[in-house]
């Protein structure tokens, strides 16, 4: 019997979900599906060894999911490359024409597509998102006008019909964030989410993980493997969220507590990204247990908010603004990633707490991303491309798409404004409200100045201080930079020394 098929559908490890675009139409009878496993693109940056093993068992998973619902698939396992096993591929099954799901990194459908030569190809859309690129681009008044997240998730809401009724927002009032954003209680209970164990293709993959990525951040064991890797497991976890967290996601959403990874943030960002789940069925299911009276709408808003607003807001910028907006720099910063952000090894408590989150889980939740490590990154002036590549490497749910709008966007403030106004910069006081860290720290988040003063504080005072004719007209930053102005030249000089000796330190490598 000939081995020859018509078609064949490539499905790459962010794309493995039965609803890929690329499958829809094709007959089971004529048509290979495709799916490679290349040692070479994983080794290109210190991928952590959870995230690896993730995605490829999520693709053995996947690739038996489809055997079994009578796709054929030609699987090629830890190969070195993409092309030789697609030379195979295409010597042995002859197709007529390829089919593939667009790429969700900028210039790699194109890539992808020319290593096929003369084999047509044809590029479906991607199915992960809600939102079309006209949802967004209308929205622009021109060309170069922006567009804020507010005003897209509005538009998201009514194409959705997500907590409206007809076209009022549930409650009436389309944010509930005031509601949100309490400290963390000293009485407050978190319930830790699902594990999902380690089977026998999952154990397989961590020993090819450890074998080919041995230096590589993290380490993977089968005993301590908690995550999903298929989707009936993805959905378990996601109604252990539903039925345990939700209901307080939205008053503890910024806190932060020693020891607590999760505290009551879904954990489900990873699932969403390489296809096992929709983050429509999600919301949907959000929606539900307000309606059925089990969820308060505050935190049902909330989370909606960040999957259908956030996440598509950051999928679109990206789409929207690429290739030159991963280079922006917008204010100026230069200075070289501190060591410790790959050892953990500082004496900020703040810090060592969520680089020990990213080293152990390859997760830490968003207001540690954005308020600790980034703000951090902010103050002191870390270069852009540095961080969004550190990001990139160390989280399990992290892609070029996600990055980018997120680290040069939101955290850095390196792309003019596009995706806040205003930057995330912080001193110690809203850690120290938001969290219990700064009472078992070595400094103190009270003083600027001095042998333990903070370091958070002196680089807050100079990062106002350096980007001062950047900032002083923006309406938004009037207090911060009318609090910079009430001190004297002497003392702002003395709070820049105290900056420069941490930024001077970390440059020498020593630990702070
Ligand atoms: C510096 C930085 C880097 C980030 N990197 C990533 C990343 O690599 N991958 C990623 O999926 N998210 C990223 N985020 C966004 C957000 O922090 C994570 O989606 C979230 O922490 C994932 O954990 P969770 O599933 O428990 O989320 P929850 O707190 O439960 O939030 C619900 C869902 O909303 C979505 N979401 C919320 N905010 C965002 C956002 N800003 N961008 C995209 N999706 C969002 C996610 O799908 C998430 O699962 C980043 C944020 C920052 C500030
Ligand atoms: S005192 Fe400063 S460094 Fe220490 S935990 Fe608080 S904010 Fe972080």
């Amino acid at each position: 019997m000939s081995n020859h098929r018509g078609t064949t559908v490539w499905i790459t490890g962010d794309q493995c979900t039965l609803q890929n675009s690329a499958l829809a139409g094709c007959d089971k009878k004529t048509t290979t599906v495709l799916m490679i496993e290349s040692i070479k693109r994983a080794q290109q940056r210190s991928y952590h060894k959870r995230k690896l093993v993730l995605i490829y068992s999520v693709m053995r998973h996947f690739a038996a999911e489809l055997r079994k619902a009578g796709w054929t698939v030609d699987y090629y396992e830890e190969r070195e490359n993409f092309e030789d096993p697609l030379k195979e591929h295409i010597e042995t099954r002859k197709p007529t024409g390829f089919r593939m799901m667009e790429q969700s990194e900028f210039g790699v459908t194109e890539r992808m597509v020319k290593n096929l030569g003369p084999i047509p190809c044809q590029v479906t859309s991607h199915t992960q998102f809600i939102s079309s690129a006209e949802d967004f681009d209308s929205l622009h008044k021109t060309p170069d006008s922006r567009v804020t997240m507010e005003t897209f998730y509005h538009k998201m809401r009514m194409k959705t019909g997500l907590l409206m009724d007809g076209k009022e927002p549930f409650g009436g009032s389309w944010n509930y964030d005031k509601e949100n954003r309490q400290p963390p209680g000293k009485s407050v209970h978190f319930s830790q989410p699902l594990a999902s164990p380690a089977d026998k293709i999952t154990a397989d993959v961590i020993d090819m993980v450890n074998r080919h990525f041995a230096s590589h951040i993290g380490s993977v064991s089968k005993s301590t493997w908690n995550l999903a890797v298929t989707r009936e497991d993805a959905l378990k976890e996601a109604a252990d969220f539903f039925d345990n967290r939700l209901d307080l996601f939205g008053p503890y959403q910024d806190a932060m507590v020693t020891g607590q990874v999760s505290m009551n943030h879904s954990m489900l960002s990873a699932y969403i990204n390489v296809g096992l789940l929709h983050p429509l069925e999600l919301a949907r299911e959000a929606e539900s247990r307000y309606l059925n009276g089990t969820a308060r709408l505050a935190s049902v808003e909330g989370y909606v908010r960040q999957l259908i607003g956030w996440r598509e807001y950051i999928w679109r910028v990206y789409w929207r603004l690429m290739p030159e907006y991963r280079k922006r720099n917008t204010l100026d910063a230069n200075n070289s990633l501190p060591e410790f952000f790959w050892t953990g090894d500082t004496d900020m408590k703040c810090m060592s707490e969520a680089l020990s989150h990213v080293r152990e889980f390859a997760y830490a939740h968003h207001i540690l991303r954005l308020m600790v490590l980034g703000n951090f990154s902010l103050l002191a002036a870390l270069e852009p491309v540095q961080v969004n590549d550190w990001f990139w490497a160390m989280f399990i749910d992290g892609y070029d798409w996600v990055m980018v709008p997120n680290v040069i966007g939101m955290v850095l403030h390196a792309d003019g404004g596009y995706v806040g106004t205003k930057p995330y910069a912080a001193s110690a006081n809203y850690i120290n409200k938001m969290s219990d860290y700064c009472k078992k720290c070595k400094y103190n988040p009270k003083t600027v100045v001095g042998k333990d003063a903070c370091p958070f504080n002196s680089l807050y005072w100079d990062f106002l201080a350096r980007n001062y004719s950047k900032f002083e007209h923006n309406h938004r930053m009037v207090m911060m930079m009318r609090n910079l102005d009430g001190k004297g030249e002497e003392q702002i000089s003395e709070i820049r020394e105290q900056a420069k000796h941490y930024l001077n330190a970390m440059a020498r490598g020593e630990r702070i």
